[in-house]
């Protein structure tokens, strides 16, 4: 895949302030219409993109048609934002004040290698609506179905340069995002390292930023939860995408009354998921994205690491690490602390309510959650104590494109997705019109 240079990346910017012009002059009912097209193009070629995902991501087959289907579902909620654009009639003396959402401009929207269609679709669908233009770069590993759902726009009728993707390095077309002045704002999604020195770099022209970072989300159960649920749940609330997923559940917290009988229905949980070719319709858990990622993952699990019990995986050509389960494990303990991002868990017991939101919000990270309770006033304290954009209770769902999604503290700024996200693609503008002499 030949990558782009920064002249390429200028040059699809200027395309793209131009195409933004046009886009933004068409009626608010046409701009809809074209993207419930482009919709219906990502549709028709949902299996296409799927089976395009599994050859260059391995992930399974399962969730890759889960992944093109959001991008379709992500394109139909939002296409019924450009006729809703709402601003407000505030009452004034002396006249009519109006507000108005303005488009950015031009937005650059940078991807991970882990999602990489979702994660797309979360910038571009809503940064359109709200009338802007998109230059949109994929993660090195993993640009294939981005350059396809490029190419879906353009066969929908979305004018040419409007939706750009361009395959480069983050530091080359990413960081021309950054510096470039007729970008409006960056949407980053990725390690909470490259992510503070996006925001860094923005900060030179006050552009805007939206950031979706690392995390290191607790599963809480508490003694009164339905353990078997909780236990036959869990491997997938940490497991899915091989651990690839920034909402994993990778550190378990159990009452400490339960935490035996916990473990013990667990095991066989771990045990059975299904790991191996992404693309036989039962896997579970495909292999990691790439030898160095492995290598990565398989350096928090040392010789003499605390491992309580593993699943298998197949031998043969893969990038495979086992689900593997580590306790006892320190809260201090490196793998307890930072972001594996592959298939390990750390299990640790807990004594109360306050010491479980304790241990829960002793991270820098906060993205999501699980809390198990049958205690419905519990369930909600808890909800309310843990320092974390997004969390459930006796469920592992993580993002649903009609609900807000994002990070506190470390892992993240802003919100994608849900009612509001056409917003953050805007500058509200205010306009008063004096109806009496002065
Ligand atoms: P990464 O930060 O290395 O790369 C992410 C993207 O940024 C890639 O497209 C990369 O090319 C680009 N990039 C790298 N350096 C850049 C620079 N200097 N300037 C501009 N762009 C640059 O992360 P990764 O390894 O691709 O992804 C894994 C990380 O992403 C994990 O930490 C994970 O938690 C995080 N993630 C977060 C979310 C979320 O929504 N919060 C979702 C998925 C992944």
């Amino acid at each position: 895949m030949a990558m782009c240079t920064e002249d390429d990346t200028d040059q699809a910017i200027a395309r793209a302030v131009r195409a933004q012009r046009s886009w933004n002059a068409l009626a608010p009912a046409d701009r809809a219409r074209l993207l419930r097209r482009f919709a219906e193009a990502v549709d028709a070629d949902r299996e296409h993109l799927a089976w395009l995902e599994v050859q260059n991501s391995g992930h399974t087959i399962g969730n890759a048609r889960g992944e093109a289907g959001n991008v379709r579902d992500v394109l139909h909620y939002y296409s019924a934002a450009p006729e809703r654009l709402f601003g407000r009639q505030i009452p004034v003396a002396g006249g009519v004040n109006a507000t108005f959402q303005e488009p950015l401009g031009v937005v650059g929207v940078i991807v991970p290698w882990n999602f990489p269609m979702p994660i797309a679709a979360w910038g571009f669908a809503p940064a359109l609506a709200a009338g802007n233009a998109v230059v949109l770069k994929p993660a090195e590993l993993t640009p294939l179905t981005a350059i396809r759902i490029g190419e879906l726009a353009l066969e929908a009728g979305l004018p040419e340069g409007l939706l750009q993707v361009l395959p480069g390095q983050g530091a080359v077309v990413g960081q021309r995002f950054v510096t470039h002045p007729d970008v409006g704002k960056v949407v980053f999604t990725g390690s909470t390292q490259v992510g503070k020195s996006i925001m860094a770099g923005c900060s030179e022209q006050v552009k805007r930023v939206t950031l979706e970072l690392g995390g290191k989300s607790a599963n809480i159960v508490f003694a009164d939860a339905d353990l078997e649920r909780a236990a036959a749940t869990a491997p997938y609330g940490v497991f899915d995408n091989a651990g690839q997923d920034c909402c994993a559940r990778s550190r378990i917290l159990v009452q400490r009354a339960v935490y035996e009988r916990f473990m013990d229905l667990l095991e066989p949980a771990v045990r059975g998921v299904v790991v191996g070719d992404p693309s036989d319709e039962k896997t579970e858990m495909g292999p990691l994205i790439s030898a160095q990622h492995r290598a990565r993952v398989a350096a928090h699990v040392p010789d003499g690491a605390p491992v309580a019990f593993r699943g298998e995986h197949p031998s043969g050509p893969g990038f495979w690490y086992p689900p593997t389960v580590l306790a006892p494990v320190d809260l201090d303990d490196p793998v307890f602390a930072e972001e594996v991002f592959g298939p390990v868990v750390a299990v640790v017991p807990f004594d109360d309510e306050a010491d479980a939101v304790r241990i829960a919000n002793r991270t820098d990270y906060g993205l999501s959650g699980s809390i198990w309770t049958r205690d419905v006033g519990r369930a909600l304290r808890v909800s309310r104590a843990v320092q974390a954009g997004n969390l459930s209770v006796n469920s592992h769902a993580s993002v649903r494109y009609s609900t807000p999604f994002g990070g506190f503290k470390q892992s993240g700024l802003g919100r994608e997705l849900g009612p509001d996200a056409v917003d953050a693609f805007t500058e509200t503008k205010n306009v008063f019109i004096a109806t009496e002499p002065d």
